[in-house]
């Protein structure tokens, strides 16, 4: 790989202003860059429409990638301070564990026998106890660190502190082209003008591969999620259930989800939510009553192995990958932020970010 060195006075192109592009861009202001965002609004943007779970016992498997998980949620109490202090907004945090709840006999079997280190099993007493609203279940894992963020609050908030950051502008405008690429130089196109900068970041979701001109095929496709809220919050916990996920916000429960391949179609269907509601109410029965508040839909940047895509183009070290989080995106979004601003900035990246390269995808990876 060609490496590349920041000069002073250097200005990075971030491409979305999701969860993931803002986040990179506050990463890479912090080491000194001059930042643009070029976003357009893009209906269906997966941040704001997002569970907002933080849960990579229940999410992110085993191995190196529920590591990284672990990791990238534990960046989440200093990051939220943080913003509070700059920006005086105190965004929602929930780490007192995520349930991961049996409604049978042999589904209490299962989990207990799954139950990954550091999660515990609560037997149906236990559960009880603490959730009175899942008293008819047979029990449920407690994977006790993980929880979830207010993700509508975070963008705002992360928004707010972006703004007041001389060294970064945004710039609503749609990026068509990426016109011209060098070691150290890159420049893309939007509607009426030319951006150039040192390196860019590609943090546009779900529509990344719409944009031409890039040197590879990114393997993301949208998949749409359809979720809604109620007026209840019977719950104190993240509760997973075997065909849905509940979290509280605030006074509001919100439910998910449906995993849908049908393109950029933001609609939400009336199976859809009915198949959110049916699966819900099994696993709190209080939510039957619960009037609908809102309902929603995203699109979810999905790769084939459901991990992101973080790092330089192994050809082109002026393009740095940030796209392809899939389910993950919030839960990934500070840590990537991290790694993007730090190997744009020089630093070799670690040989453990290797499963996020975006080689992975290739025959023949360099
Ligand atoms: C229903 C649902 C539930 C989810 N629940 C969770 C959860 O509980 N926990 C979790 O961790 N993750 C969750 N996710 C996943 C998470 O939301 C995403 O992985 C994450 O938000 C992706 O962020 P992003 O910034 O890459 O994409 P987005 O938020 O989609 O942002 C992409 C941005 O790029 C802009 N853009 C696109 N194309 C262009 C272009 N050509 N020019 C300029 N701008 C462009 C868009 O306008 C947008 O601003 C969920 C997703 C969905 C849909």
């Amino acid at each position: 790989m060609k490496s590349f060195q920041r000069r002073r006075g250097s200005r990075a192109i971030v491409v979305g202003s999701g969860i993931i592009g803002l986040c990179c861009a506050n990463a890479l202001s912090r080491r000194g860059w001059g930042v643009t965002i070029l976003s357009d609004r893009q209906p269906g943007g997966a941040s704001p429409a997002a569970g907002g779970i933080l849960g990579p016992s229940v999410e992110s498997g085993s191995g190196w990638a529920h590591d990284f998980g672990t990791r990238a949620r534990d960046r989440y109490p200093d990051l939220l301070d943080d913003l509070d202090d700059r920006t005086g907004i105190r965004v929602p945090l929930l780490r007192n564990g995520i349930l991961e709840v049996a409604l049978s006999a042999e589904g209490a079997r299962r989990l207990e026998g799954e139950a990954p280190a550091g999660s515990h099993w609560l037997t149906p007493d236990d559960l009880r106890e603490l959730e009175p609203a899942l008293s008819h279940a047979s029990g449920a894992l407690h994977h006790p660190d993980d929880g979830a963020v207010d993700n509508v609050r975070l963008l705002e908030a992360r928004l707010s502190a972006l703004n007041a950051e001389p060294s970064v502008e945004l710039k609503y405008v749609r990026v068509t082209e990426l016109l011209r690429a060098e070691a150290a130089t890159i420049a893309v196109r939007s509607a009426h003008a030319v951006h150039e900068g040192d390196v860019l970041v590609l943090a546009a979701g779900a529509w990344a591969p719409l944009i031409s001109g890039l040197p590879r095929e990114i393997p993301v496709t949208p998949v749409r999620g359809q979720m809604l809220s109620l007026a209840a919050h019977p719950l104190a916990h993240v509760t997973y259930g075997p065909l849905g996920y509940l979290v509280p916000r605030g006074s509001t429960t919100v439910l998910g989800t449906t995993m849908e391949h049908t393109g950029f179609d933001l609609t939400t269907t009336e199976s859809g939510i009915a198949g959110i509601m049916s699966a819900s109410q099994s696993l709190c029965p209080a939510l039957r009553v619960a009037p609908e508040v809102a309902r929603w839909s995203g699109f979810r940047p999905m790769t084939p192995d459901h991990l992101p895509i973080i790092g330089r183009d192994p050809e082109l070290p002026s393009l740095v990958y940030a796209c392809g989080h899939s389910r993950n995106g919030i839960l990934f979004a500070p840590i990537t932020g991290e790694i993007v601003a730090s190997i744009a900035s020089g630093d070799d990246p670690k040989a453990e970010l290797l499963p996020l390269s975006i080689s992975r995808f290739e025959r023949n990876p360099l």
